[in-house]
C-alpha cells in the first residue's frame, strides 16, 4: 500500500455544516443600523420621495412594505423556510488545498451558494418574492435576465408557488447561452429574447436596429412595460433593491455560525458585486457586528474592471433601467445609458449598484476593488484544480481578490483569516473556461 501516505491524517475539520433547524428564522435589515439613513428613492418627475402607492403599480404591497421596512429583523415565513430546506443551510468550507497551492499562511474559508437547485444564491430571493406575490394574489410575474441565472431562479420559484413566469432575456445571451434558457423552459417559464416584439419599447428598438443585442437595462424596461400592460401581473427584480439584499442575508447569518464552529473570525470578507445582492448577503450580518460589537473586519466588494460602478462610478441619483421608467435611486453608477462591454461574467454587467451597498461604501463600512478578466479566470481555474468546484465567472472575481490577499499574507508572513462567498457554480459557463484555457480571454 505504498500509495497510502500513512503519515497523513485528516487532522482538521474542513467542512462546517449546520442542521435544518439552523436555517435563519429572520432576515437582517441593515437599514435599521446604518449610522445615517439611506437616501430615499425619488419620483423622476416630481423629485419627491416615491410613495408606496407608486410602487404598488409594479410590486405587491407586502414586498413594497419590506422595501421600505425600518425593522431590524423580518420574519421568514414558514413556507419559504420549507423550500429553503431543499438546499439550506449551505455548507461553509475551509479551502485547505487552495491554501497549500498558494503556500500561504492565510486560512481561506468559503460559503458555497452554488449548492442550490439553480446553482447560485439568486433562489434565496426568488423563493420569497414568488411566495409574497402568491399571498398577494398575483397570478403572473414578469422579469428580465442577463445571462439567465435570475430568470432560471425565478422560473423555479414561480413553478413551486403556481405562478406564471414571463422572462425577457438579453438577446445576446439568449442566443449564445442556450442552457439557462433551457433551464427556464424546463421549469415552465416563457422566455423572450430582448429587445422583443412583445412591448412597445422593444418594437421601437427593433425598428431602429433589428440587430440590437440588448442589455440588462433594456430588458428591465421591457419587463416593467409588460407588467403595466397585463392584468394580475407584477414585476420582480433579482438584485439591487432593498428587499432583495434583505432576503440574501441568510448567507451571512449562517456564515457567522459556521465560522464559530470553525473557531475563527474572518479578518477580511469578500463577495463579488454586480447589482450587489450576494455581496450584501454575506456582508450585511458582518457589518452589523462591526457597528454593534465594534469588530473591525475589512469587507470587500469585488467588481469587474470592465463595469466598475463602485470603484469608478459616481454616487448620485440615477435610473435603474435604460428607458427611464424606474424611480431614481441614490447609487454608485456608470450612468443608465452605459453599455458594458461583453465580458464572461454576464451577471456583473449592471451600470449601477444596490443603494444599500452604495451607502455602506459611502459610510466607509466596506471597500471596493476591481479585477481584470484574465486574473479572474486564472483564479477560478486554480480554485477548480485545488478545491474541485468550478466557480461561476462572477464568483471567481471574489476568488481573484482572495488569492491576491493570500499572496500578500505569504509575503508579509502573517496569518490572516479570509472568507468569501462562492455565489454560484460555473457548470453552465464551461465555454468561458474553454476560451480561457485556449488563450482567447482578453482584458477589455
Ligand atoms: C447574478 C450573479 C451574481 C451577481 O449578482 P449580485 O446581485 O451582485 O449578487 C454573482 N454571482 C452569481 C453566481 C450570479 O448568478
Amino acid at each position: 500500500m505504498a500509495w497510502l501516505n500513512t503519515n497523513h491524517v485528516m487532522s482538521q475539520t474542513t467542512r462546517f455544516t449546520l442542521s435544518q433547524a439552523d436555517i435563519p428564522r429572520q432576515w437582517y435589515n441593515l437599514n435599521a443600523d446604518f449610522p445615517e439613513p439611506l437616501p430615499m428613492p425619488l419620483h423622476p418627475g416630481t423629485k419627491q420621495p416615491v410613495t408606496p402607492e407608486l410602487m404598488t403599480a409594479i410590486f405587491p404591497e407586502n414586498l413594497v412594505m419590506q422595501e421600505m421596512c425600518p425593522d431590524r429583523w423580518v420574519e421568514v415565513p414558514e413556507p419559504v423556510r420549507d423550500i429553503y430546506a431543499l438546499w439550506r443551510p449551505t455548507p461553509l468550507l475551509r479551502a485547505v488545498r487552495l491554501e497549500q497551492a498558494l503556500q500561504t499562511p492565510a486560512h481561506i474559508y468559503y460559503k458555497y451558494e452554488g449548492a442550490s437547485p439553480a446553482g447560485s444564491h439568486k433562489v434565496n430571493t426568488a423563493i420569497p418574492q414568488a411566495y409574497f406575490n402568491k399571498v398577494a394574489g398575483t397570478k403572473r410575474l414578469a422579469t428580465e435576465t442577463g445571462a439567465g441565472q435570475w430568470g432560471a431562479s425565478l422560473a423555479l420559484a414561480c413553478k413551486l408557488f403556481g405562478l406564471e413566469c414571463n422572462v425577457y432575456m438579453v438577446k445576446v445571451s439568449y442566443q449564445q447561452k442556450p442552457y439557462r434558457r433551457m433551464l427556464m423552459h424546463t421549469w415552465g417559464a416563457t422566455v423572450h429574447p430582448s429587445p422583443s416584439d412583445q412591448t412597445n419599447y422593444g418594437r421601437k428598438l427593433l425598428a431602429e436596429d433589428p440587430d440590437c443585442q440588448g442589455s440588462l437595462g433594456i430588458a428591465i424596461s421591457e419587463a416593467i412595460e409588460d407588467t403595466a400592460t397585463h392584468p394580475d401581473t407584477k414585476y420582480s427584480l433579482g438584485s439591487v433593491l432593498n428587499h432583495v439584499c434583505l432576503h440574501q442575508t441568510v448567507i451571512g447569518q449562517e456564515s457567522i455560525k459556521q465560522m464559530e464552529m470553525a473557531g475563527e473570525e474572518p479578518d477580511v470578507v469578500f463577495g463579488c458585486a454586480g447589482g450587489g445582492s450576494n455581496f450584501a448577503g454575506i456582508a450585511f450580518p458582518f457589518i452589523q457586528k462591526k457597528i454593534k460589537e465594534g469588530k473591525n473586519y475589512r469587507i470587500v466588494a469585488v467588481e469587474p474592471s470592465a463595469c466598475p460602478s463602485l470603484t469608478e462610478g459616481e454616487l448620485r441619483y440615477d435610473f435603474g433601467d435604460t428607458a427611464e421608467t424606474t424611480p431614481l435611486m441614490m447609487m454608485y453608477t456608470l450612468g443608465h445609458k452605459f453599455m458594458p462591454p461583453s465580458i464572461h461574467a454576464g451577471g456583473l454587467r449592471y451600470h449601477g449598484m444596490a443603494p444599500m451597498v452604495s451607502h455602506a461604501l459611502k459610510l466607509g463600512l466596506i471597500e471596493a476593488q476591481a479585477v481584470h478578466q484574465t486574473k479572474v479566470f486564472e483564479a477560478g481555474t486554480l480554485f477548480a484544480r485545488s478545491e474541485g468546484i468550478i466557480p461561476a465567472p462572477e464568483s471567481a472575481h471574489a476568488i481573484a481578490a482572495v488569492v491576491q490577499e493570500a499572496i500578500a499574507a505569504r509575503e508579509a508572513g502573517k496569518k490572516r483569516v479570509l472568507l468569501f462567498n462562492l455565489s454560484g457554480h460555473g457548470l453552465l459557463d464551461l465555454s468561458s473556461y474553454e476560451s480561457y484555457l485556449s488563450g482567447k480571454i482578453q482584458d477589455v
